[in-house]
Formats: C-alpha cells, sequence, structure tokens
C-alpha cells in the first residue's frame, strides 16, 4: 500500500515527487510512455526562474528526477492502463500489476494534437512529426512546413530554420494566437515564409513512405494548391491524458480534469497537478507550482486522517 502515487513524471509530476518525498511519504511516480514530459522535447527553456543563462528541457526534467530521488521517491517504468477511483486506498494497473495507494496525483499531462487526416497518420515518423526538436536534424538542407499559430509554432519554426532551406508556416487565420515577442522573433527570420488563412488537406506521398509535398486549401475560398516540402511539423495544440479517468474524474468538454479548489478533483484523495488540469497557462513553471500544492494538499489529508 503506497501513500501517494504519482502518475506522470514531467514538471508537475517530480515537483510532486520531490514535495510528498521531502514529507517522508516515499511516493512512487509511474513514468508514463513519455518520460520526463513535453520538456523532454524542447530545446533551450529560458524562462524557468534560476537559470539566467536558459537550461536544456530535458536537463531541467532529469534534475527534477534526481532531486525527487534523492528524498526517496521511487520512479518506475511504465503506464497506468486503468484506475479503479471508486473506493479508498485507490487501484492503478501496469498491466496485469495492481498498485494500491491512500492518495493519487495525476500529472499525466498533454499530448500533441494532430490534423486526423489519414495520409498524415500513414506518414508519423516518415516526415510527419510534432516535435521539430526530436526530428527537425533530419531534415537538413530541406524545405519544411509547419501548422500552427501559437507559440510552439513559432518556436519550431525558428528551431527548424537551423536545418531547413526554407521554413512554411500555415496558419489557418490571419491573426496569430502567439506572443509578440514570438511572432516578432518569427517575422524577422528571413526563412519563414507565412502561408495563413489556409489549412493542410492532405499530405503526399504515403506510398512512397516520405513527405514530398502537402496540399493546402483556403479557408476563405476553399481553393486549393500543392505545396512542395519535405516534411511537416504539426504545432497545433495538445490533448489532455485523461482518458483513463473518464467517468472516474469530472472532466470537462475537452477532457480537461475540473478542479474543485486548489489541487482536488472531484474525488476526494485524487489531486491534479499540471498540464492535465491546466489549459491557460501550460508552462513548465506553472506545472511546478501545480505539483507542489498537489503534494502538500495530499499530506495534508493525510495527516487528517492520522
Ligand atoms: P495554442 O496556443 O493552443 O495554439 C495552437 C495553434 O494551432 C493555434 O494557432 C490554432 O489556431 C492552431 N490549430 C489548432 N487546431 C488546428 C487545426 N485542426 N488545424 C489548423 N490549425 C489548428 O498551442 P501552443 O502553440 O502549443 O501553445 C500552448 C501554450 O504553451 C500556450 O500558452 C503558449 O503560450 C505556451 N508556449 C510557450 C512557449 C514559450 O514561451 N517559449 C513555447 C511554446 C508554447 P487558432 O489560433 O485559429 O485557434
Amino acid at each position: 500500500m503506497h501513500s501517494v502515487v504519482v502518475i506522470g513524471s514531467g514538471c508537475a509530476g517530480s515537483t510532486a515527487a520531490i514535495y510528498a518525498a521531502r514529507a517522508g511519504l516515499e511516493p512512487l511516480v509511474i513514468e508514463g510512455l513519455e518520460a520526463g514530459g513535453q520538456l523532454t522535447l524542447t530545446t533551450d527553456v529560458e524562462n524557468f526562474p534560476g537559470f539566467p543563462d536558459g537550461i536544456m528541457g530535458p536537463d531541467l526534467v532529469g534534475r527534477m528526477k534526481r532531486q525527487a530521488q534523492r528524498f526517496g521517491a521511487v520512479y518506475r517504468h511504465g503506464e497506468v492502463s486503468r484506475v479503479d477511483l471508486s473506493e479508498r486506498p485507490f487501484k492503478a494497473w501496469i498491466g496485469d500489476e495492481a498498485l494500491e495507494t491512500k492518495t493519487l496525483i495525476v500529472a499525466s499531462g498533454a499530448s500533441a494534437r494532430w490534423l486526423g487526416l489519414p495520409s498524415e497518420q500513414a506518414l508519423i515518423g516518415h516526415g510527419v512529426s510534432s516535435c521539430a526538436t526530436c526530428d527537425g536534424f533530419f531534415f537538413r538542407g530541406m524545405p519544411v512546413t509547419v501548422v500552427g499559430g501559437g507559440d510552439s509554432a513559432m518556436e519550431e519554426s525558428l528551431f527548424l530554420t537551423r536545418f531547413a532551406t526554407e521554413v512554411s508556416v500555415v496558419h489557418r487565420r490571419e491573426e496569430f494566437r502567439a506572443s509578440k515577442i514570438m511572432l516578432d522573433r518569427a517575422r524577422s527570420n528571413e526563412k519563414i515564409h507565412w502561408i495563413t488563412s489556409a489549412t493542410v488537406s492532405d499530405v503526399e506521398d504515403p506510398d512512397a513512405k516520405e513527405v514530398t509535398g502537402v496540399r493546402l486549401r483556403s479557408t476563405v475560398d476553399g481553393r486549393e494548391w500543392d505545396h512542395k516540402t519535405s516534411a511537416l511539423f504539426l504545432a497545433i495544440g495538445h490533448i489532455p491524458n485523461t482518458g483513463i479517468f473518464a467517468g472516474q474524474l469530472d472532466l470537462d468538454e475537452q477532457g480537461y480534469i475540473v478542479s474543485h479548489g486548489g489541487a482536488k478533483t472531484s474525488v476526494k484523495g485524487v489531486f491534479h497537478a499540471g498540464d492535465v488540469q491546466d489549459r491557460v497557462y501550460r508552462q513548465a513553471v506553472t506545472a511546478a507550482g501545480a505539483g507542489c500544492k498537489a503534494a502538500i494538499e495530499a499530506e495534508r489529508l493525510l495527516e487528517e486522517e492520522g
């Protein structure tokens, strides 16, 4: 029987683990499929306080993990496939193995959103990617295309200019959601070209198992045209990883956990931390703060219950 099980090992999960471990609760962290979370897919993190020269994303989450382990947190590979939150102790399954825990911290984060085109899905890993940091290097000396109009699209486009001959940003509106500073940086980069009021309607060429171009469609008049490119990077937001909690925790219409004040979910003893609940800020530092809150609330509940 565990006192605290943390689902997820990104900024939120590891910060929860640091606090729970320092409270002597020996938390068990289930790392999940993307161990270390979304920061492992980024390069420089320039806005995490305490690192005036920036820090690489994987380095930052690696340090958080070591910090939690130093105080007795145990990290375990694997993915929670099922939970039973109907009574305490709660149950969480990794494969056939059931874990029991008095409290649960859900820090399972969010995953990249896809367009959902069959040709896109067929070409994932063959030129279609949701992670410029991971795959940009493969397209050195080639033209690439990024879809999206938020900060991620700007960040990925700027990163890709290091390798690609030309980066085309395809965005479905004329206005951008990205922050002014990121948009200005991208706009002042000569390698970046802008295709606005357009979406990708198809990706060529699934038969050849490589990306040779995309079909674009105007969002104004529906006109279609071909655009040559060697890779397609999606930067169109994220979907919270809450599938296993459906019907057990209050979720909103997009699947984010609904907060019941502080780090509380609709089930007493289950706490939320990070992007799995936060659709607004989604920053490393806010996720870390949320992990801290969740661990403190778990500790207080356990203390109240003796
Ligand atoms: P986002 O802000 O939600 O932007 C998603 C973009 O994708 C939007 O421009 C959206 O278009 C577009 N989009 C969504 N679905 C689409 C579809 N089906 N087809 C075509 N386009 C679609 O997501 P994000 O850029 O990943 O950023 C998430 C959060 O992380 C934000 O708070 C952001 O500030 C933060 N972030 C910060 C940094 C940084 O500071 N260094 C870096 C990355 C992310 P519409 O605008 O038309 O909705």
